[in-house]
């Protein structure tokens, strides 16, 4: 006999954005009851459009650091803008959404006794001496730089997360995500996947910071919200923290290079300056995912997820 799951309602912040307006069509695909809030900084509107007129989903327009009381039983934790030029447009309001944030919804599933997962980042590793990263690394991160607004912002909101856990038995669950791609990331999101690739389909120049011998693990959404979700589900003792990312590893020129071999494109590389506290390697080491997330591991390779994303700007840009 199939199981049917029991519908719940699910509370996703954050949730017109990238990552998180994926994660809504997958919940209210599987019959729960989606509760979609976000500000609206990067995310919009347009990428959750389609799910308007379901009876199963609604939109609110709300920003995290100030309280939300709605009824729910799940909430994934996703408000924070995620691209370095963004994150760094207004640092006091990311550090803030990260930890005002975090105590809202903290409060929140407090007061229902609902289970909580935070979309944490890679970034708590910092520019890492351990490589590749397990979660037992602690991380290097400068307190006072440019990227210090998200890095340890996020690294605030997993202690605040932990303290609810011991302090108030709140059943946690905490992700790490490595760099994560695929369609509906904004055309001007500034992130190095996104970038390459509508400069590539515009024909300019492709910008490299640095040498672009700095390195980075990839990962397609579709793989990354596969484990986001085992790991909602899993055992209330599983806190977590889990890294979820793809291991494989490529430099910023091995990707330039990928980027206009799928596009055709002329493109020149072009090299500008690095940004500061840029991490020189990243890759996620991804053991415990797959002990824990019943074998998960990561199922479409660069160049397939690489396809998807251009095939997608391809028809945004030619709109
Ligand atoms: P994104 O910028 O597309 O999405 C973030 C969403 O949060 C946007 O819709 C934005 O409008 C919203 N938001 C920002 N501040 C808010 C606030 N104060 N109140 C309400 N909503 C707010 O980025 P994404 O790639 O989809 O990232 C989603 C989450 O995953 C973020 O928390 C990010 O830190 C985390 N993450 C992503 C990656 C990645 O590679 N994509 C890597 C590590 C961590
Ligand atoms: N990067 C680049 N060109 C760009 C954008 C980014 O070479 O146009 C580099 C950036 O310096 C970093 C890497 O690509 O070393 C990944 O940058 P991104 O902003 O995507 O993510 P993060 O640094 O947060 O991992």
């Amino acid at each position: 006999m199939q199981t049917v799951q029991a519908s719940k309602r699910v509370l996703v912040t954050g949730g017109a954005g990238f990552l998180g307006s994926h994660l809504c069509d997958r919940l209210v695909a599987a019959g729960h009851d989606v509760l979609c809030v976000d500000n609206f900084f990067t995310g919009s509107r347009r990428n959750v459009e389609h799910l308007l007129d379901s009876k199963n989903f609604e939109l609110m327009r709300h920003d995290v650091t100030f309280p939300l009381y709605v009824e729910v039983d799940e909430i994934y934790n996703l408000a924070c803008p995620a691209s370095p030029i963004h994150y760094q447009h207004d640092p006091v309001q990311t550090t803030k959404t990260s930890v005002h944030g975090a105590i809202n919804m903290l409060g929140l599933a407090k007061r229902l006794r609902g289970k909580i997962l935070q979309a944490s980042t890679s970034e708590v590793y910092g520019d890492p001496e351990v490589h590749p990263q397990p979660e037992s690394y602690w991380g290097k991160v400068n307190p006072i730089g440019l990227r210090s607004c998200y890095d340890e912002g996020k690294r605030c909101a997993e202690t605040l997360f932990f303290d609810y856990h011991r302090q108030h038995k709140l059943r946690i669950k905490v992700v790490r995500i490595f760099n994560t791609y695929g369609p509906r990331m904004h055309p001007n999101d500034g992130r190095v996947v996104s970038n390459f690739i509508v400069q590539a389909l515009r024909g300019e120049d492709i910008t490299i910071y640095g040498d672009g011998q700095q390195t980075r693990s990839f990962c397609y959404f579709e793989d990354l919200l596969e484990g986001m979700v085992r790991m909602m589900d899993t055992r209330d003792d599983f806190t977590g923290p889990v890294n979820i990312g793809d291991p494989h590893e490529f430099s910023m020129l091995e990707l330039a290079e990928r980027v206009i071999a799928l596009t055709g494109a002329r493109s020149k590389l072009v090299f500008k300056p690095l940004p500061s506290d840029d991490p020189k390697q990243r890759q996620p080491d991804i053991t415990l995912a797959r002990q824990e997330l019943g074998g998960w591991q990561p199922q479409v390779p660069l160049e397939q997820g690489l396809a998807r994303t251009i095939a997608y700007f391809d028809q945004l840009l030619s709109r």
